[in-house]
């Protein structure tokens, strides 16, 4: 069987650059030679809305449809205007390619700091729905800037929208050796999207007799993050919680310089966005000092979302080993991205 991989890279602001140069390394150095690897890059972020004015062209978009798969560095540069790159670019992908399924896995590897007391086994991975929520600007503000303003901010939920994003976690708690999954929401005070939600994930629920459930409010969640994360799987929450969830995960196993993300479209009607969680990070960028590894980690999600499984296992395994070896000695990005390229071409 002849595969190939058509990527499109946004390698954007800020470290974003660099820590895209790192991920591409690794991946080009763990594929077998029979597979073909084509990259393109596109030019968006910071630096060509200063040119340009232009955020994410339709041209581009249409161009972006034809790739397999997209991965980003970071966009955003504090000299933007806030929102402007965030729904001019992140959020117009987001829908246009309909990234329902926003994936964040939490693991902690050996090694690596948690600020969390003893020695917790952390292994879970958050589904946050992508599409629905307080997200899709539904909203306004009446007698704005005055004393007497009124702003609201709608969730949007549809039992389209949550039943799908219920459906595929499911799935992948499912395919794990655990087969646990928690809903979060926060159904005792939003009691018409939480029970909606609570009502589908218990009749989907139905189809996998295999998978053990359990519903937490979103504050509880919160502390059970801390105080006994190895009580999670898979979690499947809305777009807001889910927001703040992940940030809290990849803060309690082992921080942003390791946390990976994907926007996927599970039908693969359109292509998957794959981005460490961090963002263009202006105090470091151009130093050679940003840590390349949840970039590393978010090809691994790419990996096996495009079917690559045993590569995708192969940069994991190189990710602990070299987190394991780690001995404090600072290291620059290329110096990490070399590491791990020598790791899972050996
Ligand atoms: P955004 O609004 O785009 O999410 P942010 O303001 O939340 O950006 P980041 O750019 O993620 O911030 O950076 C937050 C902090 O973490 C900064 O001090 C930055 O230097 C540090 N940081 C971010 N990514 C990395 C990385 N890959 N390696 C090392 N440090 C990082
Ligand atoms: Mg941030």
């Amino acid at each position: 069987m002849s595969r190939s991989i058509d990527l499109a890279v946004i390698p954007g602001d800020g470290i974003g650059k660099e820590v895209v140069a790192q991920g591409l390394k690794v991946l080009e150095a763990v594929l077998p030679q029979d597979v073909k690897l084509e990259t393109k890059h596109y030019d968006l972020g910071a630096g060509r809305w200063h040119r340009t004015g232009e955020t994410l062209p339709d041209e581009e978009l249409e161009a972006l449809k034809a790739h397999d798969a997209i991965l980003l560095g970071a966009i955003g540069d504090p000299s933007v205007p806030s929102g402007v790159l965030e729904r001019g670019l992140l959020l117009k992908l987001r829908f246009a390619f309909d990234h329902y399924v926003n994936l964040r896995p939490s693991r902690l590897f050996p090694n690596t700091s948690s600020p969390l007391a003893g020695d917790p086994s952390i292994d879970f991975v958050v589904v946050r729905e992508g599409t629905e929520g307080p997200y899709t600007g539904n909203g306004g503000s009446l007698r704005t800037g005055t004393p007497a303003e009124v702003a609201t901010e709608v969730s949007l939920n549809t039992a389209y929208g949550v039943e799908r994003v219920v459906r595929d976690a499911y799935e992948r708690a499912d395919a794990r050796p655990r087969k646990k999954l928690t809903l979060v929401h926060k159904n005792n005070v939003l009691v018409y999207a939480g029970h909606m939600w609570k009502n589908i994930f218990d009749r989907v629920g139905r189809e996998y007799p295999e998978v053990t459930t359990d519903y937490l409010h979103v504050d509880a969640a919160t502390i059970f993050l801390v105080t006994q994360p190895e009580r999670f799987d898979v979690i499947v929450t809305d777009n807001l919680f889910g927001d703040i969830l992940t940030d809290l995960a990849a803060a309690v196993s082992g921080g942003i310089g390791i946390a990976a993300s994907a926007n996927i479209n599970p039908d693969g009607t359109f292509p998957s966005m794959f981005e460490p969680v961090h963002g263009s990070a202006p105090d470091i960028a151009g130093q050679g000092k940003a840590d390349p590894t949840a970039t590393v980690l978010s090809v691994v999600l790419l990996l096996r979302h495009l079917g690559f499984d045993a590569e995708a296992t192969a940069v994991e395994e190189a990710v602990a080993a070299d987190l394991t070896e780690r001995d404090g000695t600072p290291r620059t990005t290329d110096e990490i991205g070399d590491a791990l390229a020598v790791r899972v071409a050996g």
